[in-house]
């Protein structure tokens, strides 16, 4: 029906053919358009050939020589090793491969050949395993090395057959890739027309001419991003008149009383941010960065005290119960002596008691409401909201902001807090259409937490002689377990079961820990236990009691990741540490050091694992958030930081947030898009087309109008 050629079916591409065709599809390539958009997962410049006496190890690089030496034997265990010695003139080396014995066939004595691959040095020779081969016509031909791109295969498609395939859907269909930027813009920007990027990217000539292709492409990935989220925030602030909510001395004074601390310079710093976006008139959109335990929630109470001061409601959204009651609990402590009217939303209450919260609400006669998603739910109308803050923002999902449902013709302001420092370039996407204050100092007389990692049987008793030795002075400890319950019917492996040796070894359950050490180790002492399928009364209790000193030892699941806020508990104890990402771990042991006393953070691990490793090894060697962030996100990439892989991955294509470059062409694709948004130059007839991809991408995921 369609008269695009990019719609050909792979099987009437010649040199793709039916079985082959079907091999694609496995990697839901269909047609000769989703082939040309299956990028090289990786491009090896072979141009340069080296001199084996330049050679570095571990680096990819390329030789050239001629085929001296072939051998092929089988191995002690079972194994065939062949080896291809090629003399590159100054110095010989060789190729070798496991189980490949027909390579021996594949290469003649005297023909010329390159090595391409990562050498190692091995018996006083350098020594490729399993190389990239090419076959030259004669060792003087300066044409041999090339630029290889591989691509990311399915099993019976090899490589070559990709680049085959590649190479004649290049020179037949990629001139009929249509171009969407307009000429002067795209000159401008220099970068290249579409067709003459996909060739590039697929059969560059040269490195530059791959940078120059992949510019291109990752420029249209980047770009149509951020002008989704300049969209956003346009659309954001001509729609939302928002309150001008002032802060006079006497409001500021009367603010700051209620708090038994005078605020950091970071909290200052953030108050006055937030203050000139209240009294602007526009609504504030502003995400609030800061290390675990810098102080974020004096911030949020003083930004809605001057909703309030100023007549408007205020209200505090957490994402789960524990962190919701505890910030009740926070709030209604600071207000105990003020005629502010207050409520604790959550879903448990009865239907007679919501119907009357919400009219209360709705009618404005409640000031300031502290709650879990219940906020948003239907039904739930502000009668005059002034501010809105959203703590642990990431934990609600990719880009999806809260909807707060108000009578008035204004948008209420916007504060977003997260839970740990985000990595920068993550920032800029995830984040983008938000200004951004950071907090990058702490409350005073903090001292830093003594991290350590705990390995094995003796280590482990020594570990729990000083917990002990601690929780008897009157200090507190949490218990944290990688899962709520012991799962015999669990299909995901467990960690093999501690050998008989191992007395004093934990179970991965929170439940079996809270028997392990209630009856064992810490007989003499109160255990209590918290995990996410307990009932919400009891969670409750088991959180006040720990609370309160009632219990000394909490066991509990990550559900006291975030938030949670008991300053006379000193010590953290990480169950199976290796298991839980590193944000996590830091949000973890941002749970202690909160008070007077100096605080332990205990890594229980046993388990070898080389990234494991890093994580824990990175945890005992910084405690600045906004390292561990960059590092985590270096280690995992952005779906477990912001604990998104639930809602899917970011949104981008191509681009790889963890390379250079392409956070390089993040920060330029941001500021042009936001330049031309801003100026009108986007709304021109010319960017109709890319208008057109922006609304496609990104239109329902960023809630986008479809007019733009
Ligand atoms: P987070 O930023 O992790 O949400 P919180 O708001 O929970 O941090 O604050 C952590 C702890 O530090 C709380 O016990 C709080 O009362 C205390 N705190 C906050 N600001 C200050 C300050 N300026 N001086 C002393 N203690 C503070
Ligand atoms: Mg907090």
């Amino acid at each position: 029906m369609s008269e695009d050629p990019l719609q050909t079916p792979l099987q009437f591409l010649p040199g793709c053919g039916p079985d082959r065709a079907e091999l694609f599809a496995r990697l839901g390539l269909r047609t000769v358009g989703d082939l040309l958009w299956h990028l090289p997962r990786e491009v090896l410049d072979l141009t340069h050939i080296s001199d084996p006496r330049e050679l570095v190890p571990d680096v990819v690089q390329t030789v050239r020589g001629v085929v001296i030496d072939r051998d092929s034997r089988p191995t002690r265990n079972n194994r065939t090793l062949t080896k291809i010695l090629i003399d590159c003139g100054s110095e010989s080396v060789r190729g070798t491969w496991f189980n490949q014995p027909w390579i021996l066939r594949k290469y003649q004595l005297g023909q010329v050949v390159t090595f391409a691959g990562k050498p190692k040095r091995q018996q006083g020779r350098w020594e490729f395993t399993h190389p990239i081969v090419q076959e030259l016509q004669n060792i003087d031909d300066e044409t041999g090395g090339e630029m290889l791109a591989r691509y990311g295969l399915t099993e019976g498609l090899q490589q070559d057959h990709v680049r085959r395939v590649m190479r004649i859907a290049i020179e037949r269909f990629a001139d009929a890739v249509p171009e969407h930027l307009p000429d002067p813009f795209r000159e401008q920007h220099n970068l290249l027309k579409l067709p003459a990027a996909l060739r590039a990217v697929h059969l560059p000539e040269s490195s530059e001419e791959y940078q120059a292709g992949l510019r291109r492409i990752l420029f249209d990935d980047l770009f149509e991003f951020q002008l989704g989220l300049a969209l956003r925030r346009r659309v954001w602030r001509k729609r939302h008149a928002a309150p001008i909510l002032p802060t006079t001395a006497k409001i500021d004074a009367r603010i700051r009383r209620l708090f038994p601390f005078q605020l950091t310079a970071g909290q200052n710093q953030a108050i006055e941010d937030i203050t000139r976006d209240l009294a602007s008139g526009q609504a504030m959109h502003r995400l609030l960065q800061a290390d675990v335990g810098a102080g974020k929630t004096a911030v949020a109470i003083y930004a809605m005290l001057v909703a309030i001061a100023a007549g408007y409601q205020a209200v505090l959204m957490a994402p789960t119960e524990v962190l919701a009651s505890q910030h009740w609990a926070t709030f209604d402590a600071a207000l105990s002596h003020s005629r502010v009217k207050r409520v604790f939303l959550t879903g448990q209450l009865t239907v007679a008691q919501r119907r009357r919260v919400l009219d209360d609400i709705r009618v404005g006669a409640t000031q300031l409401v502290v709650g879990t998603q219940a906020v948003i739910q239907e039904g739930v109308k502000f009668g005059r909201l002034g501010v809105a803050v959203i703590d642990e923002q990431h934990k609600f999902g990719v880009i999806q902001r809260a909807g707060f449902s108000t009578d008035e013709d204004t948008s209420p302001h916007v504060l977003v807090m997260t839970a740990t420092p985000i990595p920068r370039s993550l920032c800029l996407t995830q984040f983008g259409d938000l200004d951004v204050t950071a907090i990058t100092d702490r409350p005073p007389g903090r001292q830093k937490i003594v991290t350590s990692r705990v390995i094995g049987p003796k280590s482990r008793e020594r570990a729990w002689k000083f917990i002990k030795e601690q929780l008897r002075k009157g200090r507190q400890a949490y218990v944290v377990c990688p899962r709520v319950a012991s799962e015999e019917t669990a299909s995901e492996p467990d960690s093999s079961p501690p050998p008989a040796s191992d007395t004093n070894a934990l179970s991965a359950s929170a439940e079996d820990v809270y028997e392990q050490l209630r009856t064992g180790e810490l007989a003499e002492f109160q255990v209590g236990l918290v995990h996410g399928q307990l009932d919400r009364q009891v969670k409750a209790n088991a959180m006040d009691a720990f609370r309160e000193g009632e219990t000394q030892v909490l066991v509990s699941t990550t559900v006291v990741e975030v938030g949670v806020d008991v300053p006379n508990a000193t010590m953290m104890i990480i169950n199976q540490a290796e298991r839980f990402g590193l944000s996590q771990l830091h949000q973890l042991r941002g749970r202690i050091g909160r008070g007077r006393f100096q605080g332990y953070c205990f890594l229980f691990s046993d388990a070898e694992t080389d990234e494991g490793n890093k994580r824990l090894t990175a945890m005992e060697q910084t405690t600045d958030g906004f390292r561990i962030a960059e590092a985590d996100f270096e280690l995992r990439g952005p779906g477990d930081i912001l604990g998104t892989r639930q809602h899917g991955q970011m949104p981008l294509k191509v681009a790889d947030l963890r390379r250079e470059f392409d956070q390089k062409m993040l920060r330029e694709t941001r500021k042009v898009a936001f330049r031309v948004v801003d100026d009108g130059g986007f709304d021109q007839p010319e960017f109709a087309p890319t208008k057109i991809r922006v609304l496609e991408r990104f239109g329902e995921l960023m809630d986008l109008p479809q007019t733009g």
